[in-house]
């Protein structure tokens, strides 16, 4: 292949050096052979063009891709074995073999002739970039050379740092993973476990407006969209209107409105992350997609979960349902049964379990966050007009027995839920929070729609077989036998 005319093309100068970054507007002669040999052809025939002159040698090659309509060499620069940071030679050529474009951030010889040897220790550089990021948590992978590190931190992300080699200073940090996070309020789980005076009633029976000190200040993980809450785990797309916000900043006050959906998001994206580390990720996920969330779907006071469309739907009857973090737990409860255990629910005790795991999820997340007096109510401002203190929806200390369950007609499986949901709490209470759930949710797994507190009593104790080795029995039984529920052997 012959170099090109000096009139043939036209060239973008680079910022850095005296070289072109970019040669375009030409077509090369025909090239022979495989993408790779019409690259390297040409680059010998165009080196005193490019200004990498004996530099050539140093290139070594990355990837060839291949388009519908072109063929892509890159090339990585190399000097003293070490890859240069960008700098990268690609070649581009048409289906004709044709040339029409050179990328060039390779580095000129005379420069590199400069360069030092780096002085720094790797563990040194290594110090310098977890400081840098400034989280200790997570952990610290080198990929390249010392100046090159990727550092995992929980909340997850994926910093590159770059360390300069002989001084020590840090030259950039970037954040490289497309996941973003964004900022949000919300209740957690309701607002008087903040704002421990507030009371939800006034005087004339009307719902108070949370004062400022009942939000906290969250962060939104798992964000896939560049606007609008699209994560990896949840999306609030079914919502209309949705909240959109160009620096995913949703910070706002209840009566806005997206605080419903914001809220839902946060909610069910925590849910699903802890569940995650519970050991539920990778090959043993739950859920194989976003769950979809309407966050304001019905007028009326009540929310649900679909199990044909796998979606959670938030009413925004009196108090919005999606603003009370447990309501949307109870709600993820269902589907987390049901993306266990499809179509669970479908005989009046396995309805009577679905209502009471729900119940039971929602009370256990939040547990650490609530003060003590609202440790065994849930949904306390969703339920703000129910009787008891605290106010709640359900309460998961009642004192029912097996014997209780109503089996009429007209039973309410959210009322006979109550004595499962008791259960599971003297479960909790027993075993800690993570022992329990852990055992609860493995149990569901050998369950089906049409399951019986006696058959889900005998999953919780092979579970517990399962990942104690039977360590929790006597103490299951025990609880299992006082709520009269069994015989479970
Ligand atoms: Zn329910």
């Amino acid at each position: 292949m012959k170099a090109l005319a000096a009139s043939a093309f036209k060239a973008i100068p680079g910022k850095s050096y005296a070289t072109p970054k970019e040669l375009w507007g030409f077509r090369s002669e025909r090239g022979r052979g495989t993408p790779r040999s019409i690259a390297w052809q040409f680059l010998e025939a165009n080196r005193e063009h490019l200004g990498i002159t004996s530099a050539l040698d140093r290139l070594d090659l990355r990837r060839v891709i291949h388009g519908l309509g072109a063929d892509h060499v890159i090339y990585q620069q190399i000097w003293r074995r070490r890859r240069i940071h960008r700098a990268y030679v690609t070649v581009h050529i048409g289906r004709d073999r044709r040339v029409y474009l050179v990328k060039s951030r390779a580095v000129p010889e005379d420069i590199l002739g400069k360069t030092h040897e780096p002085t720094l220790p790797q563990r040194r550089a290594v110090r310098l970039a977890v400081a840098a990021v400034g989280h200790v948590r997570g952990s610290v992978r080198v990929v390249g050379r010392p100046e090159l590190l990727v550092h995992r931190t929980r909340p997850r992300a994926e910093v590159i740092v770059y360390v300069h080699a002989i001084t020590g200073r840090i030259i950039s940090r970037v954040d490289n993973l497309a996941e973003a996070t964004g900022k949000a309020t919300v209740f957690l789980p309701n607002p008087m476990a903040r704002a421990y005076g507030f009371a939800p009633l006034g005087p004339n029976g009307r719902v108070q407006r949370p004062p400022e000190n009942a939000y906290v200040a969250v962060t939104l993980t798992g964000l896939r969209g560049k606007r609008r809450l699209d994560g990896r785990r949840v999306t609030t797309q079914l919502t209309r209107p949705r909240v959109s916000s160009p620096r995913l900043d949703f910070v706002m006050p209840s009566t806005q409105a997206g605080f419903e959906e914001v809220s839902s998001y946060y909610h069910v994206n925590e849910a699903i992350a802890y569940l995650e580390r519970l050991g539920y990720r990778g090959g043993r996920s739950i859920f194989a997609e976003p769950i979809r969330v309407n966050a304001l779907g019905t007028r009326d006071d009540n929310s649900w979960y679909s199990p044909g469309e796998r979606t959670l739907t938030f009413g925004t009857g009196d108090i919005d349902d999606a603003e009370d973090g447990e309501t949307v737990l109870h709600e993820f409860g269902h589907a987390l049964q049901d993306a266990i255990c499809p179509d669970f629910g479908q005989t009046p005790e396995a309805a009577a379990m679905g209502e009471g795991f729900g119940d039971y999820l929602a009370a256990s997340f939040f547990a650490a966050k609530k003060p003590d007096a609202y440790r065994d109510t849930v949904m306390s401002w969703d339920g703000a007009r129910g009787d008891g203190t605290p106010p709640g929806v359900r309460r998961l200390d009642c004192a029912l027995t097996y014997e209780s369950f109503d089996h009429g007609a007209n039973a309410d499986e959210h009322d006979n839920g109550q004595i499962w949901s008791a259960t599971l709490w003297d479960i909790w209470n027993a075993l800690t929070r993570r022992v329990a759930d852990r055992i609860i949710i493995d149990s569901h797994f050998q369950l089906d729609g049409f399951t019986s507190f006696a058959r889900g009593a005998r999953a919780i104790l092979d579970a517990d077989r399962n990942l104690h080795g039977g360590h929790h029995a006597a103490r299951l039984r025990r609880i299992f036998r006082r709520r009269g529920i069994g015989p479970v052997e």
